[in-house]
């Protein structure tokens, strides 16, 4: 008979194990693990072999930073080779920004790592806590995916291409330019091809670091000054990305607000335009309202999300390279983050033989 299998999950927070206090919900230390101690569904021998594992402090994800990211990291790759795969409960706020730095953080990743959270806390007599944590276990448990996905209202999506788009219904996030990984209904079903292949056999984890690089991000509005601009590029600023419209246009007819781009680019700062909106993607050269920021030394990222686009750029930062070669790595798939052939019309060109593993 095959061994029973063993989860590890990781619960860093969020509305799933919340309790209402007098300024509204907030994190409860020991709370979600005593609710799960008392509901037979997750004491059956059916479940896997689960370990919980609680984050300290728990956060409401709103409060997360980077350094948040990295504890989750080091967390799994510590318990790693003690089980077959890993749910990280967190809140559903920053849930794809989390979703979307962990696969580049988890470098050689070749078990299931489920991010999962509710809309409503499990204390709630109606909720959808607890759906969300037995299913995203039964997927971490039985569905040897090598990668980060959110399993959230009956929808597993890559991790890297998620964002939240609902804030009261239970299918609050989406893969606008991924087609779900799988789906959980009568049966949970996994559309196997567009899985990512696994690292090879032997490939250890590694954990890499995302360092202190200072990235922000910009949303474009009709009327930005400027100065805004130039503020949010300003010295030690790396990277920026830069929320634009529709494809990628932008008031390219402000020359301070061109300026400001060009004179950061030139100095070696990373600005990677997205779009705001959900599907699609830039398309950087279709307008002159586009070509005139790929002139001032931006990027296009494709059809990245903001959330994708601000990870992997830290990411790229992080590990040192030089100006050139993060503008050409953010235009590659890495890690399923973008659609082949989706970023600018500024192909990338040939790596440098050292970073062909990227
Ligand atoms: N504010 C909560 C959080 O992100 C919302 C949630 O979990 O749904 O932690």
């Amino acid at each position: 008979m095959r061994a029973r299998r063993r989860v590890y999950i990781a619960n860093t927070g969020g509305t799933i194990g919340m309790r209402r206090g007098p300024a509204g919900y907030a994190p409860a230390p020991g709370f979600l693990a005593e609710q799960l101690a008392e509901l037979p569904a997750f004491r059956s021998p059916l479940l896997p072999e689960v370990v919980l594992n609680e984050h300290e402090p728990l956060l409401d994800s709103a409060y997360m930073t980077p350094e948040d990211w990295s504890r989750i990291a080091r967390d799994i790759a510590a318990n790693y080779e003690d089980f077959d795969g890993f749910v990280v409960a967190h809140g559903t706020d920053t849930m794809a920004y989390t979703a979307s730095a962990l696969p580049f953080m988890l470098e050689g990743l070749a078990k299931p790592v489920i991010l999962t959270g509710s809309q409503v806390p499990l204390c709630e007599l109606r909720n959808d806590a607890f759906e969300n944590l037995l299913t995203a276990i039964l997927i971490a448990a039985d569905q040897p995916l090598p990668e980060v996905c959110v399993y959230f209202g009956g929808l597993l999506l890559r991790g890297c291409r998620t964002t939240k788009v609902h804030t009261q219904d239970f299918e609050a996030f989406a893969s606008p330019n991924c087609p779900p990984l799988g789906r959980a209904g009568v049966a949970i079903s996994i559309d196997w091809p567009r899985v990512r292949p696994a690292p090879p056999s032997g490939t250890t984890l590694r954990v890499v670091e995302l360092g202190q690089p200072l990235v922000g991000a910009l949303r474009l509005f009709p009327g930005i000054a400027a100065g805004v601009i130039r503020s949010m590029l300003l010295p030690p600023v790396a990277g920026l990305v830069l929320e634009a419209y529709g494809a990628g246009t932008g008031p390219g007819n402000d020359g301070a607000f061109l300026d400001a781009i060009r004179e950061a680019t030139a100095m070696g700062v990373a600005v990677v335009v997205t779009s705001q909106c959900l599907e699609g993607g830039t398309a950087l050269g279709d307008y002159a309202a586009s070509s005139c920021l790929a002139d001032a030394g931006a990027v296009g990222g494709g059809d990245m999300t903001a959330e994708a686009a601000l990870a992997k750029l830290r990411y790229l930062l992080s590990l040192g390279l030089p100006p050139g070669d993060v503008r050409r790595l953010i235009q590659v798939d890495l890690r399923g983050e973008l659609s082949e052939g989706a970023a600018s019309a500024r192909l990338p060109q040939p790596l440098p033989a050292t970073r062909r593993e990227l």
